[in-house]
C-alpha cells in the first residue's frame, strides 16, 4: 500500500499541455477519482503515474520516492484500462499469470494468488476460455483479476466500466466498491461520468483543461462547488445559472434584479464577499432538485414560470420551464407532482442551497 503525491505535473505533447501543473494528494488506501469532460487530461495523468509518459516537469511519488526516473514495470503498480487489453491468445488463467511469470514469482504463490482473486471476481469457471469467448463483462472482471494478483501498491483504472452496458456498469460499480473495501489498494480511478465518480470516489478531483479545479469528498464538492465549471459538470440535470444585477433594496437586503423579476438573496449569504458585487452582476446558481413549485400562496421569492417540458425519469420527474424573463430553467421535482405543459407555476428555490458566482471568472 502507498499514497501517491503528484507535485506540479506538467505534460506537454508538441504543441498540447495535456496536463498543466497538477498538484494532488492521493491518501494510502484511497479510492481517488479523477473526473472531467473528454480531453480534460484524465489519461494522461494517469499514464503519466503508471510510467507509460514521462513528465515535462514535476514530481510524482509513490509511497516516499519520486518515481519520475523508474520505468513502469519498477513502480509496483498495476493499470486496468478501457480495453481491457488481454492478451487475445492465452486463456483467462494465462492471462492472469502472466505478469507474475514476467517477475519471477515462484509458480506456487502463482496459483495462490490467481485462485484468489478468480474466487473473489467470480471467474473460476472461466479460466479456460479465450477472451473472444467471454463477455465484456466477464473479460473486464478477468482485466481486473489480472491487476489484483500483482498485489500492487496503487491500482490505476483508467474508464474500466464505459464499455459495459448501463446495467452491467451499475452492478460492477458496486462490485468495485465491494473490491476495494476487501483490498483497501490504493486505487486512482478515472472517468468523465461524473454519476460514477460520485459513488465510487471517497475523494474526488474534477479535472478541466489540464488542470484541477477542486479536490474533496465528492459530496462536499458537490454542495460547495468553487466554480461554476465544477457546480455545472457534476450533477444531472446540471445546475441552473441565472444573471442579474446585484442592489440592496430600501430595506437593506440584498436582491438580484433577473430582469422580469428578483431574487432576494437570504440573509445568511449576505457577506462581504457578496456585498462587493453591488451594482454588479452576479450568477445565481441553484440545483434542478432545489427548486419546487409552489402553486397556492405566495411567500417571499418565487419565480413565475410556465412549464414548457415534462420529462419523468422514474424517481423524479425533470420539468423545463420558462421564466418571465425568457429564461429556461430545469426543476427536478416528485413524480407524483400533477404538471403539465403550459401551467403557470410559481417556482421557490431553497434557501439553503443558493450558489453565487463571479459571472467573469465563475469563482
Ligand atoms: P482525457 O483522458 O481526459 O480524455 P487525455 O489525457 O487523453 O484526456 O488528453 C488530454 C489532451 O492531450 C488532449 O487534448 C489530447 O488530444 C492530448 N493528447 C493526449 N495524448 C497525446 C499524444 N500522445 N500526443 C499528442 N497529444 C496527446
Ligand atoms: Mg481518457
Amino acid at each position: 500500500m502507498a499514497h501517491v503525491e503528484l507535485e506540479n505535473l506538467v505534460k506537454e505533447f508538441d504543441d498540447v499541455t495535456a496536463v498543466d501543473g497538477i498538484s494532488l494528494d492521493i491518501p494510502d488506501e484511497s479510492f481517488t477519482v479523477l473526473v472531467g469532460p473528454s480531453g480534460c487530461g484524465k489519461t494522461t495523468t494517469l499514464r503519466l503515474i503508471a510510467g507509460l509518459e514521462r513528465a515535462s516537469d514535476g514530481e510524482i511519488r509513490i509511497g516516499d520516492e519520486v518515481v519520475n526516473d523508474r520505468r513502469a514495470y519498477e513502480r509496483d503498480i498495476a493499470m486496468v484500462f478501457q480495453n481491457y487489453a488481454l492478451y487475445p491468445h492465452k486463456t483467462v488463467e494465462e492471462n492472469m499469470r502472466f505478469g507474475l511469470e514476467q517477475h519471477g514469482v515462484e509458480d506456487e504463490t502463482i496459483t495462490e494468488r490467481v485462485n484468489e482473486a478468480a474466487t473473489l471476481l467470480q471467474i473460476g469457471d472461466l479460466r479456460d476460455r479465450k477472451p473472444a469467448e467471454l463477455s465484456g463483462g466477464q473479460q473486464q472482471r478477468v482485466a481486473l483479476g489480472r491487476a489484483i494478483v500483482r498485489d500492487p501498491a496503487v491500482f490505476l483504472m483508467d474508464e474500466p466500466l464505459s464499455n459495459l452496458d448501463a446495467k452491467l456498469r451499475v452492478q460492477m460499480r458496486a462490485e468495485l466498491n465491494k473490491l476495494h473495501e476487501e483490498l483497501s489498494t490504493t486505487t486512482v480511478y478515472v472517468t468523465h461520468d461524473q454519476v460514477e465518480a460520485m459513488t465510487l470516489a471517497d475523494q474526488i478531483a474534477v479535472m478541466d483543461d489540464g488542470q484541477i479545479q477542486q479536490v474533496g469528498e465528492p459530496t462536499h464538492v458537490y454542495s460547495n462547488p468553487l466554480n461554476t465549471f465544477v457546480a455545472g459538470f457534476l450533477g444531472s440535470p446540471s445546475m441552473n445559472f441565472l444573471e442579474g444585477v446585484l442592489e440592496r433594496t430600501g430595506s437593506g437586503k440584498l436582491q438580484l434584479d433577473l430582469g422580469s423579476d428578483t431574487h432576494s438573496v437570504p440573509d445568511e449569504y449576505d457577506d462581504a464577499a457578496l456585498a462587493d458585487y453591488l451594482g454588479e452582476r452576479v450568477t445565481l446558481g441553484i440545483r434542478p432538485e432545489n427548486i419546487a413549485l409552489n402553486q397556492d400562496g405566495v411567500p417571499a421569492n418565487v419565480h413565475p414560470a410556465t412549464v414548457q417540458v415534462v420529462e419523468p425519469q422514474g424517481e423524479k420527474t425533470v420539468l423545463e420551464l420558462e421564466l418571465d424573463s425568457g429564461e429556461s430553467i430545469k426543476a427536478a421535482v416528485n413524480p407524483d407532482t400533477e404538471v403539465t405543459i403550459g401551467d403557470d407555476v410559481n417556482l421557490r428555490f431553497d434557501r439553503d442551497s443558493l450558489h453565487y458566482f463571479d459571472p467573469q471568472t465563475g469563482e
